[in-house]
């Protein structure tokens, strides 16, 4: 078996590969490593036919869809799981074949109502069912106190104790632990009495996790991440340094025409010298009007550099070929003390 476990913060994901018939699974990828999985099947001489989520998640944006297209892979969840672009649902009980390896598939909810642990000969990855010292939390959307109690005393802790446990999260750098090792010292295995688990467990005050909603929402319906979007933008255009900028604008460089996509306030108040505006809202409905020359060369920029790549590419799309966008926003312009016009100087 081949068995590569990749961290990012306190997020681990996994790539498990059969190593006779180089088939494999990617178990929790998340969005910002796409390449680095995609890059490590090939490096293992790896094809992954599975790209599993153990459960929604909500602190992370999972890659599942993008892998599953990219790889001509399976998405795999539980059959709980609210996505819709889920290929392949699994219950309790179900074996997942990969190659020669089998994975044994455990319905544990509790952190979440779909939260899978997923069993190899010896080991289990645990999701966020059970962490190295710890359990996955149960106060967010779907978590229930009770069932995990349930999934960790009535499951998960009777399987073989030497089983290694990979988690999918750990903040502390520990890479793995043994299932014995965890019911003799997780601290919160100790209460092994459901009443008891259940308030220690709703005892705990955890922070909600950055971007919630996001990931959330992204997650349950395969739909884009905003950092997703800007970074697709900003694949198909490019962009003109600051100072390339500075130089073609004081040059007044033919058929130069700069265009603020900021809103018409801010673009009053203070703007870069010869710019003209179309707030980004109105850019579509207003191009025809406002840019006649689709030969022309567009720079484009906004406030912080991220809305002027969705519109530079919006350009791009509607046929102006040379639309760029400006490499940093408006704020990074004043700060490096480039010269500006408007209305207070
Ligand atoms: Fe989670």
């Amino acid at each position: 078996m081949i068995f590569e476990q990749v961290r990012s913060g306190g997020c681990l994901s996994y790539l498990i590969g059969c190593e006779e018939t180089r088939a494999a699974v990617l178990v929790d990828p998340e969005l910002g490593l796409l390449d680095r999985y995609l890059a490590l099947a090939t490096e293992k001489g790896l094809r992954a036919r599975y790209v599993l989520d153990t459960h929604t998640h909500a602190d992370h944006f999972s890659a599942s869809r993008e892998l599953g297209q990219k790889l001509g892979a399976h998405v795999v969840m539980s059959r709980r799981s609210a996505a819709p672009y889920v290929d392949l649902r699994l219950e309790g009980g179900d074996t997942l074949i990969v190659g020669k390896l089998r994975l044994r598939i455990h319905e544990t909810p509790g952190h979440t109502d779909d939260s899978l642990c997923v069993e190899l000969p010896d080991r289990v990855l645990t999701g966020d069912t059970l962490l190295i010292g710890g359990t996955g939390r149960t106060d967010l959307p779907t978590g229930d106190a009770a069932a995990l109690h349930g999934s960790l005393f009535d499951g998960l802790l009777r399987l073989d104790p030497r089983l290694l446990v990979y988690p999918a999260h750990d903040y502390k750098g520990r890479t793995h632990s043994t299932l014995g090792t965890e019911i003799a010292e997780n601290p919160r295995l100790q209460r092994s009495e459901r009443a008891a688990f259940v308030e220690l467990m709703q005892s705990l005050d955890i922070a909600m996790p950055q971007h919630l909603t996001e990931a959330l929402r992204t997650n349950r319906t395969g739909g884009k991440t905003v950092q997703q979007l800007i970074a697709e933008a900003s694949r198909a255009i490019t962009f003109v340094s600051m100072r390339d900028a500075a130089t073609q604008i004081e040059q007044a460089a033919p058929s130069l025409v700069v265009l603020d996509v900021r809103e018409r306030e801010a673009f009053r108040t203070k703007r870069l010298p010869s710019a003209r505006n179309v707030p980004r809202g109105e850019l579509e409905l207003r191009a025809n009007q406002e840019l006649p020359d689709p030969t022309a060369r567009i720079l484009v920029y906004c406030q912080f550099g991220k809305i002027s790549t969705l519109a530079a590419q919006t350009l791009r799309v509607l046929g102006y070929t040379r639309a760029v966008a400006l490499d940093g926003g408006f704020e990074a312009w004043t700060q490096h003390g480039l010269p500006t016009e408007g209305e207070s100087r």
